[in-house]
């Protein structure tokens, strides 16, 4: 019989044995893609059990709830038989915990919302009307985005008002502020929040330092290279006594400059942790050599880089393709019906292939062709389901039901489906209940006392809040059984009517009705996988689903599906088969690098080298000749890496075959 640490180094080479064996202090695993990075700090759990630490005191952090799954997995089943499990989780997923026991130290409830992007936009409406900047000066969206660069560096709404260069900077910082109050006093945090309040927490709060710090012997980081600043201060919190950080990642990969990650963080962890011990891995064993060279010819492009070694542990040729069709249509339409083929015709498994885009535009045609099909497909990091209006609406029902206070999804339910509370009456309760800071409900009562609020919309109110109550208790009452009191909340606010009412063609109301029963599975699913199921656990867990970078699988058809993804929520991930579609200019590189140009470009580059770098066996790269823009059909040009990659090559291509298909 093998002992358990020949189990756990079995298949690794030197340099990965060495950096499972090392766990004396900080750590850097630096590596191309497919060297077994993540492996390694997989690996690394089950030696650090093995030694005699428990699985609970380690924390790794991945970058999707999909990888930690695995990760998870894969750890147990190389540590044996044992009693708990090691935490694997996303970064935000661990700042959850950590607020849910702490968050109160910070004057929000205990039951705060995690607020969705609708959410977030309705709260920076409102602070921009308050400091009187009209919708031309600044929209939502962009206010938003200056507010989560600032989170995302750690920079409070006082430190924004200080350092401002105009009165667009200044205004906006004092929306900004005005942003974090409307959060706060109804008990909501944003997704950059949840990082920036936990690092509060840790470096103001002693005693949630103390026991954060002691709580894990090792913190481990897969994708080290994307780490924002504030990310970067909570790990670095985290460790500070022990020491005890494993870091892996590639520079080549960094992809999320633009949402404030720096790479500096990867590349100067010597600087930051002295004593620490550098490992490089050399060998890919992911690509067949043909896509690894095309990988390398591609990345060496970039000027700002640390050239390293990349060698191909796999033989054997790969089958590479490079298509050009007439426009986006025929290259969805081909791209189905190869797909089709291979799976109908030839037995490849749906789940071995991922179908990679740029911008979350690209996948509508594609899903369109692929229906037509009927090819099982699974839409990852995209309008994902539960930014859907009906899954938000009876969402926000839900959050109502445990959060009353909640005044973003009361605001969203109030009238959906309509009960005769119109907007004014929603604003004059509102603003009655900031001005006398009481709750919503008691606001409406002074007001109906005062007359300023008529018999209906009292009773409207009335009602809701007694429904809000009855689903209060129907909710705790039978935790496992959430999708039933979900059921009859669906039906007493006759919410089917609702969408009848919204959306008159038959396949809308269909598709409308389908996510409702999706969401009761959903609940389901939940109850029955939970330990503990709960409404709030339930809540928690779709808020990030929504929010992250990619959803999990579901269900059985799910993990049996072609993944259509957008490159950067692939990265960590392999697949046999990668089409990655769109090879143009505007689109990879994207349209914003071009104006930006510089290290905006070496990022897109970095883009497809990731994208590139996923596939095993089989790499399909293909761009349309003309695309339509705003139902203009415009020529287009091909994407700059095309020629960096393999200037030489022919373009083929068969636009025919798919429309033939079709024909018949
Ligand atoms: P990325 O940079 O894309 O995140 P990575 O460095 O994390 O890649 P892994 O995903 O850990 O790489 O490994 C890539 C593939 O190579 C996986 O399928 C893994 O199981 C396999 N692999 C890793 N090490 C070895 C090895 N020593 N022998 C054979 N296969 C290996
Ligand atoms: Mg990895």
């Amino acid at each position: 019989m093998m002992s358990r640490v020949d189990v756990i180094l079995s298949g690794l080479n030197a340099a990965q044995a060495d950096a499972v064996q090392y766990l004396d202090g900080p750590l850097l695993v630096l590596a191309g893609a497919g060297t077994g990075k993540t492996r390694v700090i997989t690996s690394r759990m089950a030696e650090m059990v093995r030694r005699g630490t428990s699985p609970e005191r380690i924390l790794s952090v991945t970058f999707t709830n999909k990888a930690a799954k695995e990760m998870r997995e894969r750890a147990v089943a190389l540590m044996g038989r044992s009693k708990s499990k090691p935490l694997v989780s996303t970064f935000h997923a661990y700042c959850v915990r950590v607020l849910r026991e702490e968050i109160e130290r910070l004057g929000y409830p205990k039951t705060f919302a995690i607020y969705d992007r609708g959410d977030q936009e309705t709260a920076a409406r409102a602070a921009l009307r308050e400091v009187r900047l009209t919708d031309k000066a600044m929209k939502p969206a962009d206010l938003l985005s200056r507010i989560s660069r600032w989170k995302m560096n750690g920079v409070s709404p006082d430190e924004a008002t200080e350092n401002t260069e105009d009165d667009l900077d200044l205004l906006s910082a004092i929306a900004y502020r005005r942003y974090q109050g409307i959060l706060k006093t109804s008990g909501g945090v944003d997704f950059d929040d949840l990082l920036l309040l936990t690092v509060r927490l840790m470096e103001t709060d002693p005693e949630v330092r103390a026991r954060q710090q002691t709580r894990f012997d090792f913190v481990q980081i897969d994708e080290y290279q994307d780490t924002n600043g504030v990310q970067f201060r909570l790990v670095q919190s985290l460790v500070e006594h022990h020491q005890q950080l494993c870091v892996v990642g590639d520079d080549d990969q960094s992809i999320y400059g633009w949402r404030g990650a720096e790479v500096t963080h990867i590349l100067n962890f010597g600087r930051h942790f002295p004593s620490a011990k550098v490992i490089r891995l050399e060998d890919n064993y992911r690509c067949k050599i043909d896509i690894l060279d095309l990988a390398n010819e591609l990345v060496r492009h970039n000027r700002d880089r640390h050239p390293k070694k990349l060698r191909a542990g796999r033989s054997g040729s790969a089958d590479v393709k490079f298509l050009e069709f007439d426009d986006e249509t025929e290259e969805a339409r081909q791209l189905a019906f190869e797909l089709d083929y291979l799976i109908n015709q030839t037995g490849v498994p749906p789940s071995d292939i991922a179908v990679l885009f740029r911008t979350n535009e690209q996948p509508r045609v594609i899903e369109s062709e692929f229906r037509r099909k009927r090819l099982p497909y699974l839409l990852l990091g995209g309008q994902s389901f539960f930014d859907r209006k009906e899954i938000r609406d009876l969402l926000g029902y839900l959050r109502v039901v445990i959060n009353p206070q909640d005044r973003q999804a009361l605001a969203r339910i109030i009238n959906t489906p309509a009960r005769g509370i119109g907007r004014t009456t929603v604003e004059k309760v509102v603003d009655a209940a900031v001005k006398t800071k009481v709750d919503f409900w008691s606001a409406a009562e002074q007001l109906a006392v005062q007359g300023v609020l008529g018999p209906k919309p009292i009773n409207a109110i009335r009602g809701l809040r007694s429904l809000v109550k009855k689903y209060r208790d129907r909710f705790q009452a039978q935790p496992a059984r959430l999708h039933d009191a979900m059921s009859e909340l669906i039906d007493e606010i006759e919410y089917r009517a609702e969408i009848e009412r919204l959306y008159s063609e038959p396949t809308q109301q269909l598709g409308r009705a389908a996510a409702l029963d999706q969401l009761l599975e959903t609940m389901r699913e939940y109850a029955a996988a939970a330990k503990r199921p709960s409404l709030g656990g339930f809540l928690e867990e779709t808020s990030l689903d929504g929010r992250d970078f990619a959803t999990e699988e579901k269900s059985g058809r799910d993990a049996n599906s072609i993944r259509l993804m957008t490159l950067h929520s692939a990265k960590g991930l392999e697949f046999p088969r990668v089409y990655l579609v769109g090879m143009e200019e505007g689109l990879l590189p994207h349209r914003r690098s071009l104006d930006i140009g510089g290290a905006a470009i070496e990022e897109e580059r970095r883009l497809a080298y990731v994208g590139i770098t996923r596939a095993m066996n089989s790499l399909t790269l293909s761009r349309a000749l003309a695309r339509r823009k705003w139902g203009k059909l415009r020529p287009t040009i091909p994407s700059r890496f095309l020629a960096e990659m393999r200037s030489e090559l022919a373009i083929e291509g068969n636009p025919d075959a798919g429309a033939k298909e079709l024909a018949s």
